[in-house]
C-alpha cells in the first residue's frame, strides 16, 4: 500500500466531512508522529488538544491494556470499580461536587444544555419550554442539530435545519451585551473562555469576572466549555481560572482520556446536578469502566508531570519566540500557555502544508489562523527546533 492507496480508499468508501493534510500517520509517540515511510513529525495540533499528554503515554496505556482485559462495560445498569474513582478524582482535582460521565464533547455540551434548562424549570422557575439560553457568536460546542442551531458559522448549519430554538447569540468578549440580552427567562450562559475554534481568540481582560457577576445579579448559570481549553492546555487547569472565575458547570472532553479513548464529562455543582433523576438522561458507555481507568492515568499523568506549570512556562517562551520572527504575512502571534495563534494576512494552508514538508504538523483554523498546540510534553530543544522551522516557512 501506498500513500496514494490510502488516500483513494477514503475518497472511495469515506463521506467527505474533512480535508485533511495527505500525510497518512501510522505511528506516534510523545510529541512525535511517524508516516508510512517513517518519516518524522512534530505533532502541533494534539488532536485538538486530546492528546496533552503525548501520543501513546505509556502509562496510559498500561492502565488501558491493564483495564481492557479486566472489564471494559457493565452499562450504568450495574456499578463498576472504576467510575466512583474517577468522580472523586475528578471532584479533588477541580473542587466542583460532582460529574456526570459521557463519551464524546458534543455530548457532555448537550448535558449542560439539558441541565441549564431542567435547572432554569425547575429551580429558577422559568415556565417550562421558555428557558433561554445565551451564547456566543463564533462559538464552537460540536456538531449535534442542537448545537449547531446556535452556531453562527453558516457551513455547520447549511442544510441541517430544522433547528432547536431557545438560544440567543451575542458578541463574544462583550459583557455589555450579555446584560442587555439577559431576560427572565434566561437559564444560562454558555462560554468558551478562550475561543479555540474561532482562532484561538482571548477576551478582554476582565470580561468572564463580569459575566461571572452578571449572571449571579440575575440568577442565571455560568457555564464554560472547556473541552478543549482546559486540563493544561491554556497554562492553567482551566482556562477561566486566568480571571479566578467560578462556574456553577464546567464542560470537559478530549484530554480527558489522554487521547486514547472518547470520555467527556458535566462537573457541576450539586444544585445543578441535582435536576437529575433515574432515567432523566445517560449513555450506555457513559462512565464505562475502561473510559474511567483510561481518564483516571490520563489525570494522574496532567498532576504528576506538571504539565499545567509546563504548559504556562513553556508556552510563554514558544510564545516569545515566535514573536521575534519578523515577516510580512503575519498580521498577529498571540497565545495563552501552549496554545497559540499565528494569524496571517491571507489563507493559513498553504503555509502548514509548507510546513508539513518541513516536518511540523498543524492545521489552519478559520483560513488565516495557524493554531500551535503540540502535546504539552514538549522540551525546550523541540520548541526551538520547531521556531526555526516555522521561521524558515513564513519568511520564505
Ligand atoms: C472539540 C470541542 C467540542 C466537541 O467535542 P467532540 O468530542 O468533537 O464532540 C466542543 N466544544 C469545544 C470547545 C471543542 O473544542
Amino acid at each position: 500500500m501506498t500513500v496514494t492507496d490510502y488516500l483513494e480508499l477514503e475518497e472511495q468508501f469515506g463521506a467527505h466531512n474533512y480535508h485533511p493534510l495527505d500525510v497518512v500517520v501510522q505511528r506516534a509517540e510523545g510529541v512525535w508522529m511517524y508516516d508510512m515511510d517513517g518519516r518524522r513529525y512534530l505533532d502541533c495540533l494534539a488532536a485538538y488538544s486530546a492528546v496533552n499528554q503525548g501520543h501513546c503515554h505509556p502509562r496510559i496505556v498500561k492502565a488501558c491494556t491493564d483495564q481492557a482485559r479486566r472489564l471494559t462495560l457493565t452499562s450504568r445498569a450495574f456499578r463498576n470499580d472504576q467510575f466512583p474513582l474517577l468522580l472523586k478524582q475528578l471532584h479533588d482535582l477541580t473542587g466542583m461536587d460532582m460529574a456526570l460521565l459521557m463519551n464524546s464533547g458534543a455530548e457532555a455540551v448537550e448535558t449542560a444544555l439539558k441541565a441549564a434548562r431542567k435547572w432554569g424549570h425547575k429551580v429558577k422557575g422559568i415556565p417550562e419550554g421558555q428557558a433561554e439560553i445565551i451564547v456566543c457568536a463564533n462559538n464552537f460546542h460540536g456538531r449535534t442539530i442542537t448545537i449547531v442551531s446556535f452556531s453562527t458559522d453558516e457551513q455547520y448549519r447549511d442544510g441541517f435545519g430544522p433547528f432547536t430554538p431557545g438560544f440567543t447569540v451575542i458578541p463574544f468578549g462583550d459583557a455589555d451585551a450579555l446584560e442587555r440580552a439577559v431576560t427572565p427567562n434566561t437559564c444560562t450562559f454558555l462560554v468558551e473562555p478562550i475561543q479555540g475554534e474561532a482562532g484561538i481568540i482571548i477576551p478582554p481582560d476582565g470580561y468572564l469576572k463580569r459575566a461571572e457577576a452578571i449572571c449571579r445579579t440575575h440568577h442565571v448559570l455560568f457555564i464554560t466549555d472547556e473541552i478543549q481549553s482546559g486540563l493544561g492546555r491554556a497554562g492553567r487547569l482551566f482556562a477561566h481560572q486566568h480571571e479566578g472565575v467560578k462556574p456553577d458547570a464546567i464542560i470537559i472532553g478530549k484530554a480527558l482520556a489522554g487521547g486514547l479513548y472518547p470520555v467527556s464529562a458535566l462537573l457541576a455543582t450539586r444544585e445543578v446536578m441535582g435536576v437529575f433523576h433515574p432515567g432523566d438522561h445517560g449513555s450506555t458507555f457513559g462512565g464505562n469502566p475502561l473510559a474511567c481507568a483510561i481518564a483516571r492515568a490520563a489525570l494522574d499523568v496532567i498532576v504528576d508531570e506538571g504539565l499545567v506549570q509546563r504548559s504556562a512556562k513553556l508556552g510563554t517562551y514558544f510564545l516569545d519566540r515566535l514573536k521575534t520572527i519578523q515577516s510580512p504575512v503575519v498580521k498577529e502571534v498571540r497565545g495563552r500557555g501552549l496554545w497559540i495563534a499565528i494569524e496571517l494576512t491571507g489563507p493559513a494552508r498553504p503555509y502548514c502544508e509548507a510546513l508539513q514538508t518541513e516536518g511540523i504538523l498543524c492545521k489552519e483554523t478559520h483560513e488565516h489562523v495557524i493554531r500551535i498546540a503540540p502535546p504539552l510534553v514538549i522540551e525546550v530543544d523541540e520548541i526551538d527546533w520547531a521556531v526555526e522551522r516555522i521561521r524558515k516557512v513564513l519568511t520564505k
